[in-house]
């Protein structure tokens, strides 16, 4: 009994000092919130000198030899083996972190971190000039740091593989590799019959859809998908995000173009994914490690299961099609079938974010490829826009003609985010074996969406996945749900299935 109440004592401890760590967490993702979707020009450095004050002492709180002491006192054999999952999980991450985070210098954390916040506002000033220059300094410097903070952070490992690893918990560039050239192979024979098979004329999309009818549409779609506006807002940025401010406030951002609804469209449905798994966790695991998912190949898996395998099933659209035209009335003109058609066009592209779901892989792969280059000491800062032009060429057969359109395109550099991007390729692939999973416990997705089902799968999803945070690594999460190793061919099946319909091409010819 009285090792029981040590050990209660204990967790409550750490479950307080997590706590008060997340107070100033909450602070800095509001100052962050603020800096991508309000804050002017000239206030751009206070509000990056207060995220670096709040970010430091969250660093003071994480590194402290009272926190050190706790973690090792509960990660010792017999105490460990007492545990809940959740707080075995939380002992084991904290602890990790702790003993990294403990061989970095505050100064130079407190550096790193302004400058990332400072950096994102020059990146988006260089990216409206479409001028590298204007950010090259800010990416030269936050690479070097990256590098020099990865190196504190674990001397004896690779720099790269140690940034995969912090994005998603297990994942090395060995087995990405693997994923990778078994996704690539696979696509190109699925690329050149699209390209036989000529292109739908999408002329009708043509139209204004005023900005005030794209966020109502936002709004109507991320409520059909299960969005929780009572747990939730929306706004717009530059780039769209997702930002959990806290436990109960789950923020989704848009970029919205009167000529181009599709884009918003997509971006609010992959961000309300994002925003359904982190409302949906289960409240249990508050000040907890489980509450917050890192495993960002795990939470893109749901935004783009959302984006994609949901959204650009034209399925999706049968029971909500009218309010497209009610919302903008220039959707009125637009036949179903050349709107499934649209939303399905599947065409080599500059811009990441608005790819078709076929060639998105390969944008991933183009910086999976040039971020490896960097952290191998490949490739300078100022040679990035040209290498990033040359892989677009040997990658997508297009050459961008301006920084915008190619290396200046993506918020995630800016912020030190070196790793992240190989988590969209991975999500996708794991969202081709929980399709598989799904339809095995729920029968036709199809079906579901055409009758206006879409809460069952949401439903399945929160009960299989979200609820349990990041209780399990994507691993343990695709071995449970589907019952084998981690494999493209899922999607690949999908991808096949799928484009030979709307492209009119024989399967059996594949090749
Ligand atoms: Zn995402």
């Amino acid at each position: 009994m009285q090792g029981d109440e040590k050990m209660n004592e204990l967790i409550m401890k750490l479950k307080d000092h997590m706590k008060k760590i997340q107070q100033y967490q909450t602070i800095e993702n509001l100052l962050y919130w603020d800096l991508a979707t309000m804050t002017p020009e000239k206030g751009v450095d206070s509000k990056a000198e207060a995220i670096g004050y709040f970010s430091t002492e969250a660093f003071r709180l994480s590194t402290s030899e009272e926190y050190g002491a706790l973690l090792r006192e509960l990660s010792s054999p017999e105490n460990y083996e007492a545990l809940d999952d959740a707080i075995k999980v939380t002992v084991r991450r904290e602890l990790r972190d702790y003993e990294r985070f403990c061989r970095v210098p505050e100064d130079f954390y407190t550096e790193y971190v302004t400058l990332k916040a400072r950096s994102q506002k020059a990146w988006e000033t260089a990216k409206k000039a479409s001028d590298f220059s204007i950010y090259c300094p800010y990416l030269d410097k936050i690479i070097l740091m990256t590098k020099q903070y990865v190196r504190y952070m674990e001397p004896d490992q690779k720099p790269y593989e140690v940034l995969l690893d912090m994005f998603e918990e297990g994942i090395d560039s060995q087995t990405i590799d693997h994923l990778f050239k078994e996704l690539k192979e696979g696509l190109r024979p699925l690329l050149k019959k699209i390209h036989q098979s000529g292109q739908p004329d999408l002329s009708a999309m043509k139209g204004t859809y005023p900005v005030s009818g794209q966020k109502k549409l936002q709004d109507m779609l991320l409520s059909y998908m299960g969005f929780d506006f009572t747990k939730g807002t929306t706004a717009e940025s530059e780039h769209p995000f997702t930002s959990e401010i806290g436990y109960g406030d789950i923020r989704i951002t848009n970029h919205f173009r009167e000529e181009d609804p599709l884009a918003a469209i997509f971006s609010a449905i992959h961000e309300g994914g994002h925003a359904i798994f982190d409302q949906n966790i289960d409240p249990s695991y508050k000040h907890t490690a489980v509450m917050q998912v890192n495993m960002m190949g795990l939470h893109e898996s749901q935004s783009r299961f959302y984006e994609n395998i949901l959204g650009r099933n034209p399925n999706f659209w049968i029971p909500v099609y009218d309010k497209l035209g009610e919302f903008l009335p220039d959707f009125r003109k637009i036949p179903f079938d050349t709107f499934c058609k649209a939303i399905n066009f599947v065409q080599p592209s500059m811009i990441r974010i608005d790819a078709d779901e076929v060639t998105y892989c390969l944008h991933i792969i183009l910086r999976y490829e040039i971020e490896r280059a960097i952290f191998n000491d490949e490739v300078t800062t100022e040679e990035l826009p040209g290498l990033w032009n040359d892989k677009m060429e040997e990658l997508l057969g297009i050459r961008p003609s301006c920084d915008a359109e190619g290396v200046l395109q993506d918020t995630h550099w800016s912020d030190g985010s070196f790793g992240y991007f190989p988590s969209y390729l991975l999500g996708s692939i794991y969202d081709g074996m929980f399709l598989e999973a799904i339809e095995k416990d729920l029968g036709s997705v199809d079906q579901l969406l055409s009758q206006g089902k879409i809460m069952e799968i949401t439903n399945w999803l929160n009960t299989n996945i979200h609820q349990y945070g990041s209780l399990y690594t994507s691993h343990e999460v695709t071995e449970r749900l589907c019952g084998k190793e981690v494999s493209a061919k899922p999607l690949l099946d999908y991808f096949y299935k799928k484009y030979s319909e709307i492209y009119s091409f024989s399967l059996s010819e594949q090749n």
